[in-house]
């Protein structure tokens, strides 16, 4: 089943004495956020929710609705194209969606917090034996087929070249080898499906990764959901790559041990009963010291060393 189109013009807003998500246990409407229904943002997108501890209820295939944190949060499934209009309108409080998609769109957003997922870049590629190593060296008339269509009209403005765009909706890195374009805009990551299609990648456009976005203006009520929000998928990011290690030291490493695992604020430093010289340490470490670090404090007589994923981190 497809979703329901969006209304045309904002939902009603509620009362401000009855702000979204506020819980002090007054009967209020609940934030509502735009997820990607999808696609690559789609899975990254609820994993993200999930891991801040924002579980998705009343959504067997996760296709239309979801609630979420017993009902102060709305979750909406739709296309992630769509959601920066949706955003922007104020059919929606805020959403997930790639910068790509944002920029596109022209819609009038603020982007709250770069999520780091769907990493890719909207790249200029030409035929492999066409010599162009830029914008500028596409010739004015040539076609240039794209889903990008207002991204790469800009980008050729402003190189000063009058190209013509061939608009499609998918699959654009056929187009020169059906004869109809003489390069492409599209996205790419990894370069395989450029490279799979005799295309040589000449420029990068635009860097994108998945964002939360929010109208340009709210109100305080909300605004102050937003933050919350921000604030917990905020953490998650934070506690990406990082690890937290517990061991049991010699009293008399520690001094050596602060040198090399300095932590967020210092290793915090637990007695352990009826051990004079031995104090417990927790400390987080970066994931790629986590090796040396763990050579090093065996080295210095440390024992039952536990190495653990951290889900979130409040600094
Ligand atoms: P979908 O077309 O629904 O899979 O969503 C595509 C979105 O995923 C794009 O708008 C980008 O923000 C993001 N994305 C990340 N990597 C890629 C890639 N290699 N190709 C296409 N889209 C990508």
């Amino acid at each position: 089943m497809t979703p329901a189109p969006p209304p045309s013009r904002p939902a009603p807003r509620p009362a401000r004495a009855k702000p979204a998500g506020h819980h002090d246990g007054a009967a209020t409407r609940p934030l509502r956020l735009a997820i990607p229904n999808k696609g690559r943002l789609s899975d990254d997108s609820v994993d993200l929710l999930r891991r801040a501890g924002i579980t998705l209820q009343g959504s067997s295939d996760r296709r239309l609705f979801a609630t979420a944190l017993d009902g102060r949060l709305q979750v909406l499934f739709v296309r992630a194209r769509d959601i920066p209009a949706y955003v922007a309108a104020g059919t929606v409080d805020c959403g997930m969606t790639g910068l790509d998609v944002v920029k596109e769109s022209g819609a009038k957003v603020r982007d709250l917090l770069d999520l780091r997922f769907g990493k890719c870049r909207l790249v200029l590629a030409v035929p492999d034996g066409d010599a162009a190593s830029g914008p500028r060296d596409i010739p004015d008339g040539a076609r240039v087929a794209t889903t990008y269509p207002n991204l790469t009209k800009a980008y050729f403005a402003k190189a000063r070249r009058k190209v013509r765009i061939v608009g499609v909706s998918g699959a654009c890195e056929v187009a020169p080898m059906l004869g109809v374009a003489d390069a492409i805009t599209d996205l790419a990551s990894s370069g395989s499906t450029l490279a799979m299609n005799h295309l040589r990648e000449v420029h990068t456009i635009l860097h994108s990764t998945c964002r939360l976005i929010a109208p340009a203006r709210t109100d305080a009520a909300v605004q102050d959901e937003l933050d919350r929000l921000r604030f917990a998928l905020g953490s998650v990011l934070a506690a990406r790559g990082k690890r937290y290690l517990l061991a049991d030291v010699p009293r008399k490493a520690l001094a050596e041990i602060q040198t090399f695992l300095p932590g967020v604020a210092g290793p915090t430093v637990v007695e352990i009963a009826g051990h004079k010289d031995l104090v417990a340490i927790q400390v987080v470490v970066d994931e790629a010291d986590v090796y040396d670090a763990v050579s090093r404090l065996k080295a210095l007589g440390g024992r039952g060393i536990l190495v653990m994923p951290i889900d979130r981190m409040v600094a």
